[in-house]
This record gives structure tokens, C-alpha cells and sequence, in this order.
């Protein structure tokens, strides 16, 4: 099983879209291992987006994250990392299929309501950012033998 490190933005939060995107995690079987809601300072979200420093929207990108509530949350499930990265779908909404979240959900890459792990180092590094070991929960759902062969 892997986890990875999903964030609705503060535009998606603003947009009233928290629900949905959860809904579509839950939906495909993938199970919530930790949440919580809050407001990140420009500091938080400068060590978040480190390795796109020398980006010309980094310092852009840093600030917006921190103008409002984010829900950071982490997901567990066979291949997630991959898979929820094929949920989001592209970095610009405009090259986003229909049926993933930005595809359906936003039209501007710099408001793209949605943040997803890469890989699975940058997953492990952002959860431990983000949550403490002790707020990760551990539990088997009743439908994991449906869920898994
Ligand atoms: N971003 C932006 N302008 C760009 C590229 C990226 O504002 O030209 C923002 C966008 O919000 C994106 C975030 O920077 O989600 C992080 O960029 P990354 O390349 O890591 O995309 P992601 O992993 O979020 O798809
Ligand atoms: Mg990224």
C-alpha cells in the first residue's frame, strides 16, 4: 500500500469543492488516512513548493496557498501516488481531460483547486511536512477484500 499527500487549495476550498474531491477519492476505493483544515503560512508553503524556487510563480504560487483555508489530507491504496496524480489530472487545466478533477473543475493553471504528490519520495517528504506521525490513522476497511484481490 502507498499513501500520498492530497490538498484542495484555497481556491478549491473557496469554491466549495472539498466534498467533491473527496467524494471522487472515496468513490475509487482509496481510503482516508489523515485530514485537517487550516490556514498555512507563506513560510509552510516557501518549504512545500522548495523544489520550484526558481520558478518565476513560486513566490506567486507560495503567497495564494497561504491567502486561505487548505484541507490537506493523505491518501492510502494500491499504486496511489500514480493514480491520483491520473485523477487530478495535467498541472494546466487546459490540457486536463474530462473526467478528472481539473479537467471538470478549473480552467486556469494558476487556480487548479487541487494538490497531488508526484512520486512516492516527494509523498513520504510532504506527509511528514504536513501531519504528524501520530495523526495518520490506521484502520481496515470492511471493504478491502472487495476492494483488492
Ligand atoms: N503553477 C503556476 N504556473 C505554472 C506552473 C505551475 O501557477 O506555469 C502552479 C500550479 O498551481 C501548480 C503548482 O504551481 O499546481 C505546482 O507546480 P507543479 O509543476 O508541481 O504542478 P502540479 O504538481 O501541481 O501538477
Ligand atoms: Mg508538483
Amino acid at each position: 500500500m502507498e499513501r500520498t499527500f492530497i490538498a484542495v487549495k484555497p481556491d478549491g476550498v473557496q469554491r466549495g469543492l472539498c466534498g467533491e474531491i473527496i467524494k471522487r477519492f472515496e468513490q475509487r476505493g482509496f481510503r482516508l488516512v489523515a485530514a485537517k483544515f487550516l490556514q498555512a503560512s507563506e513560510d509552510h508553503m516557501k518549504k512545500h513548493y522548495l523544489d520550484l524556487k526558481d520558478k518565476p510563480f513560486y513566490n506567486g504560487l507560495c503567497k495564494y496557498m497561504s491567502t486561505g483555508p487548505i484541507l490537506a489530507m493523505v491518501w492510502e491504496g494500491q499504486n496511489i501516488v500514480k493514480l491520483g496524480r491520473v485523477m487530478l489530472g495535467e498541472t494546466n487545466p487546459a490540457d486536463s481531460k474530462p473526467g478528472s478533477i481539473r479537467g471538470d473543475l478549473c480552467i486556469d493553471i494558476g487556480r487548479n483547486i487541487i494538490h497531488g504528490s508526484d512520486t512516492l519520495e516527494n509523498a513520504k517528504a510532504e506527509i511528514d511536512l504536513w501531519f504528524k506521525a501520530e495523526e495518520l490513522v490506521s484502520y481496515t476497511p470492511c471493504a478491502q477484500p472487495w476492494l483488492y484481490e
